[in-house]
């Protein structure tokens, strides 16, 4: 009964839209990237993103250039107007059928993993041109963000069983998998990193670095609903819906653990972390061995990490010697990111008249914060973003040695009747941003 969720991401309205008629130009100096979400990797240089389109099942690969302001199609062919039209043959480069998944640029190729049912690693000039199949995938891959270090990708993969139907019917999941892979992406050979083998449930939820080790933070259960006391969905859920504090409960009910392991990709050693923490989610105080919060970073003698409960973030570091934690900061709603030992966040306020947990609570006439905290110097720094102040910056996303910014754009698809997320830029610099109809 698991949901998973699938990202209707990145470039929907601007797809839609086609992908403009500009030429690809190609840069030997093109910087890489350190974290590739699923969407989208950002360089300091250039951003590479790919929308895929649920209703025509193809995607399309657009790159943003932040010097130039361009946004344009991987596609360096002349006379294409980069759009995909219905029932025609698609000779553009940058729309493929299928999903499009982690794109990145490395060494002045693009890189990008195409799930057509199976998932394979593709490479082609960054004009989309030169297409090679270059490995497909063992396993699938989790939708949570890749890292990538020297000439490495790093994934998490999922797979999960259904169990029998219960005596209602009801078939569950039965036992999960989710392991950390390597590929190397120009042999395209697959390394199996972890071995946390078969689960009830299991999620390999957050994933940063230090150099040569990876920080993975692991939630599984021990037992499913099967080998539960309650046996059948129903009896669960009925159980759930009249707990004071199912959460805590659940834990003990279904043997829940989470922890992080520090994986050395040199020698791949994989070594359990202990963290001297106490849960901040009411009620769950007293629960150990479970940790409610993401690691963000990790530099020298401190880790970084965020909690977030639908009325608050905040975001903390941890004194690896001295085993505490000090606050940084806290807002109602902080986005983060994490590069080159420095923390960006934006941080919006909660409106007191909306009702607390509301998807839409930010009180949109305080400004949002942008702040930058220097790991190296425990020093925060106040920036100013120079851009329209018509518009909202959502994200400041670190790309390289600078960071870059989204913001909520004025342009509102009609076609949607929800929510959409896409990516747009604003002068000069750029982002993923969020729209709301
Ligand atoms: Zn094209």
């Amino acid at each position: 009964m698991r949901k998973r969720v699938f990202f209707m991401v990145g470039l929907l309205s601007l797809f839609m839209m086609g992908c403009g008629s500009r030429d690809v130009q190609t840069n030997d100096k093109v910087s890489t990237t350190e974290v590739i979400k699923t969407d989208a990797s950002y360089g300091e240089d250039m951003v590479t993103l790919a929308g895929y389109d649920m209703s025509t099942g193809y995607s399309c690969i657009q790159m943003y250039n932040p010097k130039t302001n361009a946004t344009i199609a991987a596609c360096g062919l002349a006379n294409c107007n980069h759009e995909y039209v219905e029932g025609e043959k698609i000779t553009c480069n940058a729309i493929m059928e299928g999903k499009v998944a982690y794109p990145f640029i490395y060494e002045n190729n693009l890189y990008y993993f195409l799930d057509t049912g199976g998932t394979t690693l593709y490479k082609s000039n960054v004009d989309g041109s030169n297409k090679k199949k270059i490995a497909t995938l063992d396993f699938s891959t989790d939708d949570h963000e890749a890292l990538f270090i020297d000439g490495k990708i790093y994934l998490t993969s999922f797979s999960d069983e259904d169990g029998e139907a219960d005596e209602d019917g009801m078939a569950m999941v039965a036992s999960e998998t989710s392991e950390l892979y390597e590929i190397d992406i120009k042999t395209g050979e697959q390394r199996k990193m972890t071995d946390f083998g078969s689960k009830a449930k299991i999620d390999c939820f957050s994933k940063t670095k230090n150099g040569n080790r990876i920080f993975l933070g692991v939630r599984y259960d021990n037992k499913s609903v099967y080998d539960s006391e309650f046996k059948t969905w129903n009896k669960y859920m009925e159980w759930f819906t009249s707990c004071d504090n199912p959460y805590e409960e659940e834990i003990k009910v279904f043997d829940g653990h989470s922890d992080y392991y520090c994986v050395d990709i040199k020698n791949g050693d994989v070594e359990k972390m202990g963290f001297n923490y106490n849960m901040t989610y009411e009620g769950m105080e007293n629960v150990k061995g479970f940790y409610d919060f993401y690691l963000i970073g990790a530099n020298k003698n401190y880790y970084y990490y965020t909690t977030n409960y639908s009325e608050q973030y905040t975001l903390y570091e941890y004194d690896i010697k001295k085993g505490t934690s000090k606050e940084l900061d806290n807002a109602y709603r902080m986005t983060y990111s994490y590069a080159n030992n420095k923390i960006y966040i934006v941080k919006t306020q909660y409106d007191k008249d909306k009702e607390l947990g509301a998807p839409d609570a930010e009180d949109k006439s305080i400004p949002p914060e942008y702040r930058c905290y220097d790991t190296d110097k425990h020093k925060w720094t106040d920036i100013k973003p120079d851009y329209d102040m018509d518009k909202k910056i959502l994200v400041l996303q670190a790309a390289g040695n600078k960071y870059l910014y989204g913001y909520i754009s004025d342009f509102v698809n009609e076609e949607s009747e929800s929510d959409s997320y896409v990516s747009s830029f604003s002068q000069g610099e750029m982002i993923g941003l969020k729209i709301k109809k």
